[in-house]
C-alpha cells in the first residue's frame, strides 16, 4: 500500500520509513506540513502516518484541511506530547488512531493494518477472494490452499486488488499503489507483474477488463 509519512525528526523518520517499507508499503516521506498538503493533493494514498508537531504547518491543521475536503483516507497520528488533550484534539480533528512516542514499530504496523482493513470494508484480518487468501500480518498468500512465493511488488499489487474484490483498478491506480516517489516505473511493469501473478496463482485469478483495468473476482473462478 502507498503510505504518506509526515515526520520532521530525521532519526525517527528514517526508522519509520524503513519499518513501513519492511512491511511491504511504498512510502513517501515529507518533513513539514506544507509538503504534506502538496503530497495529499497530488498522490493517492492508502493511509497517512502524521506527526502532530511539524514545521511550517501543524499536523492538526493538515488533518483538518484533509477532512474539510471530505477525504476519508485513514490517518494515524503520532504525538510526542503525552497529554490527553492532544490526543482528543487529534481524534476530534479526524484522526482514526494515534500512537504516543516512543512506540514500537510492530505496533504501528499492526494499527495500520487494522486501519487499512476497515478502510477496505474487510473486517477479517485475512483477505479472501477468488480462491486466494492473503494475510497482511504475515504476508502469506495461499492459492487453493497452497502457499505461493511472491516478490514484494507482486505481493503489493495483489494486496491492492484483494482489498476490494470485484472492483477493477486501472494500471495508473495500481502504479500509485506500488511506487513511491523516486522509484522508477517500467513502462509495462504492471502488465509484467500481472503476468507473473497469473503464472503463480492460476490464469483466472486476476481478470483483465479491457479498457478499464484489472480485478480479482469475489468468488472463486
Ligand atoms: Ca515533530
Amino acid at each position: 500500500m502507498r503510505i504518506l509519512l509526515v515526520e520532521d525528526d530525521a532519526l525517527l523518520g528514517d526508522a519509520l520509513e524503513a519499518g513501513l517499507k519492511q512491511a511491504g508499503h511504498a512510502v513517501d516521506w515529507v518533513r513539514d506540513g506544507i509538503r504534506a498538503d502538496t503530497a495529499l493533493a497530488t498522490e493517492d494514498y492508502a493511509a497517512v502516518v502524521l506527526d502532530l508537531g511539524l514545521p511550517r504547518k501543524d499536523g492538526i491543521e493538515v488533518l483538518r484541511g484533509l477532512r474539510a475536503k471530505k477525504r476519508s483516507l485513514p490517518v494515524l497520528i503520532l504525538t510526542a506530547r503525552d497529554t490527553v488533550d492532544d490526543r482528543i484534539k487529534g481524534l476530534d480533528a479526524g484522526a482514526d488512531d494515534y500512537l504516543v512516542k516512543p512506540f514500537d514499530l510492530g505496533e504501528l504496523n499492526a494499527r495500520l493494518r487494522a486501519l487499512l482493513r476497515r478502510a477496505g470494508g474487510q473486517p477479517a484480518p485475512v483477505l479472501t477472494a477468488a480462491g486466494l487468501s492473503l494475510d497482511p500480518a504475515t504476508r502469506r498468500v495461499l492459492a487453493q490452499g497452497q502457499e505461493v512465493d511472491l516478490s514484494a511488488k507482486e505481493y503489493a499489487l495483489l494486496h491492492a486488488l484483494m482489498q476490494h474484490p470485484g472492483r477493477a483498478l486501472s494500471r495508473a491506480q495500481l502504479e500509485q499503489h506500488l511506487y513511491a516517489w523516486g522509484e522508477e516505473i517500467g513502462s509495462n511493469a504492471v502488465e509484467v507483474y500481472i503476468h507473473h501473478l497469473r503464472r503463480k496463482l492460476g490464469a483466472d485469478a486476476i481478470r483483465t477488463l479491457r479498457g478499464i483495468g484489472y480485478v480479482v473476482a469475489k468468488e472463486a473462478p
